[in-house]
């Protein structure tokens, strides 16, 4: 097991690519908290599903959009294992449209949860990991929407955007104390997220722009977070790494 006993928590953790993620982690041995926003359904279903096969995670309900959140929620793993050692602030959302019809609610609600959000998270684990720990791994998942151009997307690409300068910034800061901080950027993953456009592209049509031919999975994106969580990864910090089958390759 890669990630024995090591104490593990993730955003958005009750379904897509969050849920994989839980999944991913706990198997490799950590013990996962995870953000849920509002469906304690499935949150319950994801913590059966890890004990049934043999591992441990616990569900605590928060929206990382609330400035609050993220201290109550550190401070409660704090308080229940005294350490942690991973963060992978995965919650996130779109609410897309064309320049001229977004409002400042559609912008704040997306700037609040994809880039406040990470920032509240990495905030409220900062002096955990560096000063107590003098060790930590932190994730954010980004997208390639920060570096490639979709219409209706300029809330979404400037968070994202935003989310990879900041991890650079925060690894250069942290890496003396040992605290690695990357992101990775899927592509098209068919989770809830992506079903708009999938039902508006057609499956068909997406696949013959990704060069290898098929949407992404969570498990495509939670094996890249487990890397870089993991032993393999001690020497990697800053880094954007995509994972989107070639499509930002813009191959035609
Ligand atoms: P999803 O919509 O299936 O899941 C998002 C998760 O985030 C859900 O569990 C949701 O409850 C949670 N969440 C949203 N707002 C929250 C809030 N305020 N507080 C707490 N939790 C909140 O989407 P997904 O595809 O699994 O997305 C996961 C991450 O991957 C997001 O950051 C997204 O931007 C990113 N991403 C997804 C794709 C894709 O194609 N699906 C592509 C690039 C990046």
């Amino acid at each position: 097991m890669l990630l024995k006993d090591q104490i593990a928590l993730v955003t958005g953790g009750s379904r897509g690519i969050g849920r994989g993620i839980v999944l991913a982690l706990a198997r490799e041995g950590a013990k996962v908290t995870f953000v849920y926003h509002s469906n304690a359904d499935a949150a319950d279903a994801l913590v059966q599903e890890v004990a049934a096969a043999g591992g441990t995670a616990k569900g605590v309900r928060a929206d990382v959009a609330d400035p609050a959140a993220a201290q109550t929620v550190v401070d409660g793993v704090l308080a229940e294992h005294g350490r942690l050692d991973i963060l992978v602030n995965n919650a996130g959302v779109i609410r897309d449209k064309l320049f001229l019809k977004m409002e400042a609610d559609d912008w704040n609600a997306v700037i609040n949860t994809n880039l406040t959000g990470t920032f509240a998270f990495c905030k409220a684990v900062a002096q955990q990991m560096a000063f107590k720990q003098r060790s930590g791994r932190i994730v954010n998942v980004s997208s390639i929407a920060a570096e490639h151009v979709n219409k209706g997307q300029a809330n979404y690409a400037a968070s994202k955007g935003a989310v990879n300068s900041f991890t650079r910034v925060l690894a250069a800061e942290l890496a003396a104390r040992n605290v690695l901080v990357n992101a990775v950027a899927p592509g098209f993953i068919a989770t809830d997220m992506s079903q708009a456009v999938r039902n508006l592209a057609g499956e068909d049509n997406l696949k013959k722009i990704i060069p290898v031919r098929r949407l992404g999975t969570p498990d495509d994106i939670a094996n890249v977070v487990l890397f870089l969580c993991g032993p393999a990864a001690a020497y990697v910090t800053g880094q954007v790494i995509t994972v989107d089958g070639g499509l930002s390759l813009g191959a035609v």
